[in-house]
């Protein structure tokens, strides 16, 4: 049996280790928290998934929400305009399935408690470099699954991927409970995102927390301006007052559906914001071992898309294909970058329509958002985009694609 030890209890690092579990390998998984400190910690994420990250969790046996979590049917956009009305107002739902958003606390914690009871290892323990060093030796793999904590420092900036050295946006998220149903969609559960040019971003997304289903605030500010209204880290409810107060002013037919919502628990806030970043894969010990990182050690984008935990989830399987078809042959060097290459055939696409968004829209991208309002073929293919965006390469990213697009629908 192949020994292999994963550094981290995330998306990435849990489905992975599950999945080889699944496949007979030796798997010793390293987790900073006990699945009872993962429950009683602080939200971490919105992870909202889309149809074809949620089939890999059901290929694997780990879709232990499906009866419960609100099944998320579609993506609507509005854009405000500078009245206070909706310049924008279109929604679509996917051909693949609804979406799904299991706070990571729930899952997260039931996923390592499942990898236990199903025989894998679990050391609890916050891993530093110097530890790295010496485990190196005692497996075949070591893999990197901490996300984007301080291990990252092994694995090296590449520039040429990583068009941005700061913060793009500043993120705060409040989970409650009360919202109420979108008046132009009664009775349905949509993902919504509202655009207010030059300010930020409101994602509503319903989700299911430790107390059962529930709506998701996700605010995203562009730096210096009024959604950049948390650096503080006000206290809990003080920061759902602050979001209730910005969607008055900026988002008024959300603040109508929200202004009655309450946290979800007293610690359903986040407040954060970092770089986008891609890392060169491979990271090498002061022993000269070699270790490989995934999922967001190594291509972490910007959440305003929601791409995150998708992606680790396709990383995780990605690599779990990797890992397959090596057999009995050594994880070199060679072996890791191979492994990460193919993830980064499908991440390249999220990593530049992520960047993309934000940016102020350019002209073709406009077009876009403009046409979707009155031709649903439009609207859906964006928003199928959110499940596979590597179909943006051939129609989004680039004008003459656009053009080309526009002129055939
Ligand atoms: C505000 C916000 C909203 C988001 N919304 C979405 C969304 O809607 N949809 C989406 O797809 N993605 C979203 N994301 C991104 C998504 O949460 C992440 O990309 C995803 O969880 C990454 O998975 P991962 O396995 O790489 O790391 P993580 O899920 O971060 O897991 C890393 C794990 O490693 C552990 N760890 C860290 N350091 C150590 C150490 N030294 N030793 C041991 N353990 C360690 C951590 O405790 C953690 O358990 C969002 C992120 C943020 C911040």
């Amino acid at each position: 049996m192949r020994k292999i030890l994963i550094v981290g209890s995330g998306q990435s690092g849990l489905q992975l280790a599950l999945s080889l579990q699944e496949h007979g390998y030796d798997v010793t998984v390293m987790s900073a928290r006990t699945p009872d400190e993962i429950r009683a910690g602080w939200v971490t994420s919105t992870q909202c998934m889309f149809a074809d990250a949620l089939a890999i969790e059901r290929k694997h046996g780990l879709n232990l929400w499906d009866d419960v979590a609100p099944r998320v049917a579609g993506q609507g956009f509005s854009m405000a305009g500078p009245d206070g009305q909706r310049a924008l107002n279109w929604i679509a739902s996917w051909d693949g399935g609804p979406a799904q958003s299991i706070d990571q606390r729930v899952k997260m914690a039931a996923w390592l408690e499942l990898f236990e009871e199903r025989g894998g290892n679990v050391v609890i323990h916050g891993v530093t470099t110097a530890d790295l060093n010496g485990l190196a030796r005692l497996y075949e793999l070591v893999i990197v699954a901490a996300g984007k904590g301080e291990l990252v420092q092994l694995f090296d900036r590449d520039p040429s991927r990583s068009p941005y050295t700061k913060p793009q946006r500043r993120l705060s998220v409040s989970y409650v409970h009360g919202q109420e149903s979108r008046p132009e969609r009664p009775g349905t559960t949509d993902v919504w995102m509202n655009i207010i040019p030059g300010v930020g971003e409101l994602i509503n997304i319903p989700g299911y927390t430790l107390s059962g289903p529930c709506d998701i605030f996700y605010v995203s500010g562009i730096p210096g301006g009024p959604f950049d209204a948390f650096a503080d880290r006000p206290p809990a409810e003080e920061q759902l007052r602050r979001h209730l107060e910005l969607f008055r002013q900026y988002i008024p037919w959300e603040y109508e559906r929200a202004k009655n919502a309450e946290l979800t628990d007293g610690k359903a806030v986040l407040v954060g914001g970092y770089p986008p970043v891609v890392r060169r894969p491979v990271g090498e010990l002061p022993s000269g071992g070699f270790v490989l990182g995934m999922a967001d050690v190594v291509v972490a984008n910007d959440p305003i898309t929601g791409q995150g935990a998708n992606n680790a989830a396709k990383c995780a399987e990605s690599y779990l294909g990797s890992i397959l078809e090596n057999g009995d042959r050594p994880f070199d060097r060679e072996w890791m970058q191979g492994a990460f290459d193919r993830y980064w055939e499908h991440a390249q696409w999220v990593t530049m329509f992520t960047n993309a968004m934000l940016q102020p829209p350019p002209p073709h991208v406009q077009q876009i958002l403009g046409a979707a309002q009155t031709n649903p073929a439009v609207a859906k293919r964006f928003v199928n985009g959110f499940n596979n965006p590597t179909d943006f390469q051939h129609w989004l990213l680039d004008p003459a694609k656009t053009e080309e697009y526009l002129a055939s629908v």
